[in-house]
């Protein structure tokens, strides 16, 4: 595909969400470009737990996550900050595997699909005369459909004046690969003052410790080190982790400004999929299976729409945001409470107590927060 080459789709990051779609439209016959910033493989900032949900579909696009050695995970764990903790079967199960590799899959699969990915960074988008005009760093493109999966913040954001923009988050995010001790097939959620991490194996048999916490709790310790020392390791579980294993990576990965705020899963006509359509907190539900679901939704509207000569873009766009919010808002909402629940040290304390006390409650919370399987015809 050449520069002035037809594009029919235009993909805006070349995360989960981005890939999916591409592989997906891109079997179909459907001319995709995605543009990807960043090189892969890449390691990024993430729990890197994914919810059975979206196993069925994954291996209908022909991928298979256990055959790259992915981890079986059928329990989970959740502890507060004073260790007290409980544990039950995950009513759907997942499976532990690194960004690094999964995304890179994913990115060799869209290219073996027929899709064109090129790395480079989106600098605007414009939508005139019904096609969009795509602005890169380094090039132009015009395509007759744009979906931004560009993740949950991005220059893109203030390019198109989105409302969440602006406003400042007070959460940051840091993730590490541990050499140690860690049963494969358990997900842990060990909350400690100010924050949360998360513990789970790849498929390197690396844990993976990836922790969320806000400015205000991590500021009076200024460093990684000894926030983790004085603060994370207060909860015996995670004490047990950092003292007894070894750091993979020189340094941990860091992100800030990690928001939830609401945002639209079309703005300015561009379908908005994954993170850049609403981010899950990742206490309360999977945001990989999410991204990766909404990959496939716009995906087959998409096939719709270009098979049906009379679609509207009008119509597409309202059966999108539709669709979208039929499939997130709910478990966005139940995420976004039992997060804020969890932020209040004493109220997650009695919420643990009473869950130890009626343990059949945990799965159906769990549920909640999770979609059901995804049914492959
Ligand atoms: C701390 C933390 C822990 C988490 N843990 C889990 C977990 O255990 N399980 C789970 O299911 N979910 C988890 N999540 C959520 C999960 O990481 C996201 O929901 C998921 O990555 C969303 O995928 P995506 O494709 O929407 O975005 P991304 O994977 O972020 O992909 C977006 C891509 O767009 C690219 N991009 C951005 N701007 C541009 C541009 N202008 N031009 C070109 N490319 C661009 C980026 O480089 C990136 O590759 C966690 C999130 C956080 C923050």
């Amino acid at each position: 595909m050449n520069d002035n080459a037809h594009i029919d789709v235009v993909i805006v990051g070349g995360g989960l969400a981005g890939l999916t779609a591409a592989i997906h439209l891109s079997k179909k016959g459907i001319a995709v470009l995605v543009i990807e910033k960043n090189n892969y493989p890449k390691h990024k900032v993430c729990g890197e737990y994914v919810s059975n949900e979206i196993l069925p579909y994954l291996q209908s696009l022909a991928i298979d996550p256990y055959r790259h050695g992915a981890k079986k995970i059928s329990r989970f764990l959740l502890s507060t900050p004073n260790s007290k903790s409980i544990e039950t079967q995950l009513p759907l199960g997942g499976f532990g595997i690194s960004r690094y590799t999964l995304d890179y899959l994913l990115w060799q699969k869209a290219r073996a699909s027929g899709a064109q990915c090129v790395q480079d960074t989106v600098t605007d988008i414009q939508f005139v005369n019904n096609t969009f005009e795509i602005k890169t760093k380094n090039k132009q493109y015009q395509s007759k459909m744009a979906i931004g999966a560009y993740g949950k913040r991005s220059n893109l954001d203030s390019t198109l004046h989105r409302d969440f923009i602006t406003k400042k988050s007070p959460f940051l995010a840091v993730k590490t690969h541990l050499k140690g001790d860690f049963p494969s097939d358990l997900v842990a959620l060990h909350n400690f003052k100010g924050g949360y991490c998360g513990l789970s194996k790849t498929e390197n048999d690396n844990i993976n410790a990836c922790y969320i916490t806000n400015y205000k709790a991590f500021k009076p310790y200024k460093n990684i080190q000894n926030f983790q020392e004085k603060v994370l390791c207060k909860n015996r579980f995670l004490k047990e982790v950092f003292e007894n294993s070894i750091a993979v990576f020189d340094k941990p990965l860091t992100i800030s400004q990690v928001s939830f705020y609401t945002k639209k899963p079309v703005e300015q006509h561009i379908l908005m999929c994954g993170d850049s359509a609403g981010m899950i907190h990742p206490l309360a539900g999977n945001g990989m299976s999410m991204a990766i679901r909404s990959g496939r939704l716009v995906s087959q509207l998409l096939i719709d729409y270009f098979s049906e000569k009379k679609a509207t873009r009008a119509t597409l766009e309202k059966k999108y945001k539709q669709q979208w919010n039929t499939a997130f808002k709910r478990r966005l909402k139940t995420g976004h409470i039992i997060a804020s629940l969890f932020e209040m040290e004493y109220i997650s304390e009695i919420m643990l107590m009473a869950l130890k006390g009626f343990p059949s409650v945990l799965p159906k919370i769990i549920e909640q927060t999770h979609g059901k399987p995804l049914i492959i015809k």
